[in-house]
């Protein structure tokens, strides 16, 4: 391909609304445009990236046996409703939905569950039929709160979903261990640096689910990670041991002190110097929100530890929560926000306990009176301690559950998620099969999701320095990048469409940079900014057949022979596992 017959435009400043690399960047090189919040335009470069990682999870897929399908982006909220989700969807925001001129309500698919289990249910009879593995690349859709950081979160993004369906809980466990070996794969292929981490499971509860994780400081995601144990898991899900704080010298009997606008731990901390914050228990107001009814709940918890809103949605089962608004504050405490405490809370309030407060004595609460705290409280003797659960995020030097290995804190970016669903969405959806002795029974599902946009964003974020993107050789828009110094010279025209045509029929993509009027510096500007992995320069030595050889990242250049270019770019590309197509 020729450059100068691309519509390619390169911008000199960042975008106002990057917040990190990959996201400036891509736009910078004009690989995509912003259309509107978290919706934009793929451009002819960035298509081929998304192609490039379409074939290699469609190769995966198919490699073990995976078919490739494609189901509606429209789908009627009938389907949602029997799988239970419609409510908890659109409470969430998530969902796009709308009527159609019929007054049918129905939503653009942000997961396709609800549509491959009507599929698969209405052609499956037996289990002479399973097991089987369907997958999908598609557009899906999420109105998402936050979208930002470019195509990491966008409200339209591309996504390769698969769903296996089995006759037992063992065969679903034998379909998830191969797409955890695809998913590996996949990111490996793909040139990434990756964890695997155990996920939250969600109010599915039970089965196995597990996140891959790009490395990258910037991810939204944090994980704990136990490199002794050679265990990872999101902070979503890990639980960990935390050590009771120590007891106070002496045991003297709770009284309230008045407390005049202390609201924070930080507040109380200045009036009562002595006291440490792991002996200082806060109690956070939610308000949880269910199908047919809300409450407001009050979760202690110790100073120095924070809650983690999944573990309490998922003990709740609730479909929604959010911290508690100020008028429910009141209602629930009588006071001004900032008093909340355990002690003579409003009826209606249900108080639950994290983990963290665990042998916690003499401690410092809310009053439940404006500018008031109750001191020197103990479980047992001044109040019974409410249920405790773990509702806790693990923190860096926290404790592994079954040793005494410690935890520590990094980023990563979600790529993809594996989950077993077991027979959530066949039993509310009737997916059933007769068995061996005619007997019918549900099917056992597993969910497999990789975010396709997201894989080419995070390959950015791994992989780039202050003069643009480095793309990995398997992914990356073309292969090679040839700059010719001066278009227009004879000898240099010649040399590379011989070299430009050569690769061609070798079936390695390649960018010539044959812009006229244009200088090689600006030209190497731009090579650097869009990333091709492997380079070879047309200039002064075309007469003798000479080029100059080096990749994007490569200090120098080696002058070298046409031919040999050739074969240091096959040698390349051999190198990095990708083949010539
Ligand atoms: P997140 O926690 O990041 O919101 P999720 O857990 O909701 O993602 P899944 O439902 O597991 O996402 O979707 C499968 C994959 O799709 C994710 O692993 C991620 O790579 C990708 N993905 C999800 N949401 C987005 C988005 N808004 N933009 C781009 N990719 C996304
Ligand atoms: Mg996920």
């Amino acid at each position: 391909m020729r450059l100068s017959q691309q519509l390619f435009v390169t911008l000199r400043d960042d975008p106002a609304d990057a917040e990190v690399r990959s996201h400036a960047l891509m736009m910078r090189a004009g690989f995509m445009q912003k259309l509107a919040a978290g919706i934009y335009v793929y451009g002819p470069m960035m298509w081929r990236v998304l192609r490039k990682v379409e074939a290699i999870v469609r190769e995966e897929h198919d490699k073990v046996g995976a078919q490739e399908m494609l189901m509606p982006a429209i789908q009627p909220k009938e389907l949602w409703e029997e799988s239970g989700r419609w409510d908890r969807y659109v409470q969430d925001g998530i969902l796009f939905h709308f009527r159609d001129r019929k007054g049918t309500e129905v939503c653009l698919g942000p997961t396709h569950e609800e549509v491959i289990t009507t599929y698969v249910k209405r052609l499956v009879q037996s289990y002479k039929q399973l097991p089987v593995t369907l997958y999908q690349i598609q557009t899906k859709f999420r109105d998402e709160i936050r979208p930002r950081f470019g195509l990491m979160r966008g409200r339209e993004f591309i996504m390769k979903d698969a769903y296996s369906f089995d006759t037992s809980a063992e065969a679903m466990a034998a379909s998830y261990t191969t797409m955890r070996d695809v998913y590996r794969n996949i990111f490996t292929r793909c040139g990434l640096r990756f964890t695997p981490v155990e996920a939250d499971s969600g109010a599915i509860g039970g089965a196995g689910s597990e996140e891959f994780m790009v490395d990258a400081d910037t991810g939204e995601d944090a994980i704990a990670v136990c490199r002794a144990r050679d265990y990872a898991a999101n902070v979503e899900k890990a639980s960990s041991r935390i050590s009771a704080p120590d007891e106070p010298e002496s045991e003297l009997s709770m009284h309230l002190e008045a407390t005049p606008n202390a609201r924070s731990c930080d507040d109380l901390l200045a009036l009562f110097p002595e006291l440490p914050m792991t002996r200082l228990l806060k109690t956070v107001l939610y308000r949880a929100v269910w199908d047919d009814r809300e409450q407001t709940i009050a979760i202690l918890c110790r100073g120095d530890r924070e809650l983690n809103e999944i573990k309490i949605v998922n003990h709740l089962d609730c479909v929604g929560l959010e911290l508690a608004d100020e008028k429910q504050v009141r209602e629930a405490t009588g006071a001004e926000p900032g008093f909340a405490g355990p002690i003579g809370l409003a009826d209606e309030v249900h108080l639950l306990a994290d983990q963290s407060v665990e042998g916690v004595k003499g401690f410092l609460c809310g009053g439940n009176q404006t500018d008031m705290h109750w001191l020197d409280v103990w479980f047992g003797r001044d109040l019974e301690q409410p249920e405790t659960v773990d509702f806790g995020v693990v923190q860096s030097g926290d404790l592994m559950l079954d040793s005494d290995d410690v935890f520590e804190l990094t980023r990563g970016i979600e790529v993809g998620h594996i989950f077993q669903l077991g027979t959530k969405y066949s039993e509310a959806m009737g997916a059933t099969f007769a068995d061996e002795n005619q007997k019918i029974q549900h099917m056992w599902m597993g969910c497999y999701g990789i975010g396709v946009s997201r894989v080419a964003a995070s390959a950015i974020e791994q992989n780039h320095d202050e003069n643009g993107m480095i793309w990995p050789l398997p992914i990356a828009p073309y292969t090679v990048h040839i700059v010719q110094m001066k278009a227009g010279n004879e000898e240099q025209d010649a040399l590379a469409a011989e070299l430009h045509d050569a690769l061609e029929a070798a079936g390695i993509d390649v960018l010539l940079d044959d812009r006229k009027k244009l200088s090689p510096g600006a030209k190497f500007k731009d090579a650097d900014l869009v990333g091709i992995p492997l380079r070879v320069v047309v200039g002064r030595d075309a007469a003798e057949r000479m080029v100059e050889y080096g990749t994007r990242t490569s200090e120098g250049r080696d002058k070298v022979s046409l031919e040999e270019a050739i074969e240091k770019i096959k040698a390349a590309i051999a190198d990095a596992g990708a083949s010539c197509s």
